[in-house]
């Protein structure tokens, strides 16, 4: 006598044989397809794997250098002083000094505090020929009483160390002061001591500020 296959009229044993070897159908299913997958990807050209680059990392905003260099070698001869008014012998008054001046041979070079991009190359009626550079995170650089020919132009980037002049005698304002180079830093717009941001070791090797 002929009987039909029933899967509800086998034993136990043989139901879990089935199941187990569905489950076993289904793992290695979803291995093949993961597998197959990655090979995929691994076979994409690398142009298509690279994430695009923004300029200055994540978000597109530039990251604030973590190391600012001195700008010249000479000693620092007038500090900042956004409060205490600093004498000018030039026009023989009591002003804010809204940089540092540093005192140096004329045609010593002037060198970016940091990576960056040139915004502006004019002349200061005051400081004379100024050179802007914005290091982005809110920081500018500003490096002026260069001599008239400067070593870069507006839209130019920069690296840390990068001529960008020479020391010349260009400022009215501090004329009678011996050959220097009147550097500012802003923060968000306003002067700030950039004594407070060159780092240390810069200080030492190019002002012998220990
Ligand atoms: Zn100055």
């Amino acid at each position: 006598m002929e009987k039909k296959f029933s899967f509800a009229e086998q034993p136990k044993r043989v139901k879990i044989i089935y199941a187990l070897a569905i489950a076993i159908l289904c793992i290695t299913a979803i291995v093949i397809g993961l597998v197959s997958a990655a090979q995929q990807k691994d076979e994409l050209p690398p142009e298509n794997n690279t994430p695009p680059v923004t300029e200055g990392g994540e978000g597109g905003e530039a990251e604030k250098p973590t190391v600012y260099l001195a700008p010249a070698v000479g000693t620092v001869t007038v500090t900042h002083s956004n409060d205490a008014p600093v004498f000018s012998p030039t026009l023989g008054e009591w002003r804010i000094h809204t940089g540092i001046d540093i005192a140096t041979p004329e045609g010593a070079e002037v060198r970016s505090i940091a990576a960056g991009k040139v915004t502006k190359v004019y002349t200061h009626p005051m400081h004379g020929m100024t050179v802007e550079i914005d290091h982005g995170a809110d920081v500018v650089s500003v490096y002026s009483n260069l001599a008239t020919k400067v070593a870069v132009k507006e839209g130019d980037t920069v690296k840390p160390g990068t001529k960008l002049g020479t020391v010349g005698d260009t400022s009215v304002k501090e004329l009678a002061d011996e050959p220097h180079l009147h550097f500012e830093v802003r923060l968000k717009g306003a002067c700030i001591d950039p004594l407070g941001i060159i780092s240390e070791e810069s200080k030492k090797a190019s002002f012998g500020m220990e």
